[in-house]
């Protein structure tokens, strides 16, 4: 479903070009539930964004269901994020003066009804255990009951691909491992694929399958070895 060829990604810093990733080659199968894990600054925010096509690579291309996705124009890459891409964040990014409800709704097309748009919300809220805050503000939920409303925004318009970036970073352990469980769960019943980028190794551990960055970024890999310290030889 996704294939990454040749990708290279740097940032300019002071004029200078900084190289973050080096991906030869990197393939993730259709209905594959993945996290990945690597420390701080190793790019893997930079990589979620670019397999969501919000950054460009500098080199190589991403293929995703059979479409190279810089190649797209920029508009039709917008239409196809929103169609096939959901995107969760640590931060939960919830409009603050929308209702929970509504913030789901501006992502829904607007080919559904009204009625099917609310009794769709309803079945979600159900579904994650919002059903009685759905009215609410955010300022009005907790953490992790925004972290659900996010994650029904990332997957009401079923996106064939979700993408999560430390989504229970800001949460405390038993909400981050109940988020982590009800994200595995509404995943797990449709064919979706799920990448998670996470700190946590208690949410990387419930996973089929864990990446370490360095496993796939070869700059970074040849970097950190290089930078490993001299073994201390006694005499
Ligand atoms: P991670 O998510 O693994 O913590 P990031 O992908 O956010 O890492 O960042 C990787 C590296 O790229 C970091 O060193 C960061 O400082 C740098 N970086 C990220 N975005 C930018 C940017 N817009 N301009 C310059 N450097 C950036
Ligand atoms: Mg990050």
């Amino acid at each position: 479903m996704l294939h990454i060829q040749g990708l290279k990604k740097g940032f300019q810093v002071a004029g200078k070009d900084v190289p973050i990733l080096n991906i030869p080659e990197w393939t993730v199968s259709q209905g594959e539930k993945l996290a990945m894990i690597g420390p701080s600054g190793s790019g893997k925010s930079t990589l979620l964004h670019l397999i969501s096509g919000i950054l460009s690579p500098d080199k190589g291309e991403i293929i995703m269901m059979e479409m190279a996705l810089h190649q797209m124009s920029e508009s039709v890459r917008d239409r196809f994020r929103a169609e096939n891409i959901g995107y969760i964040l640590q931060d939960f990014h919830l409009i603050p003066s929308l209702m929970a409800r509504q913030n789901v709704e501006i992502v829904m097309s607007g080919n559904r009804s009204k009625t099917e748009r609310r009794e769709l919300i309803d079945f979600w809220f159900e579904k994650v255990g919002l059903s009685d805050r759905s009215r609410h503000l955010p300022s009005q939920l907790s953490r992790g009951q925004q972290q659900r409303v996010a994650m029904i925004r990332a997957l009401i318009n079923e996106p064939k691909l979700v993408l999560a970036d430390e989504p229970t970073g800001s949460l405390d352990w038993e909400t981050a491992d109940e988020v982590t469980g009800l994200l595995l769960d509404l995943c797990a019943s449709k064919d979706h694929t799920l990448i998670v980028v996470t700190h946590d190794l208690n949410m990387a551990d419930r996973f089929e399958k864990c990446v370490h960055i360095h496993e796939i970024n070869e700059l970074r890999s040849a970097r950190s070895r290089s930078y490993e310290p001299v073994p201390f030889i006694s005499s």
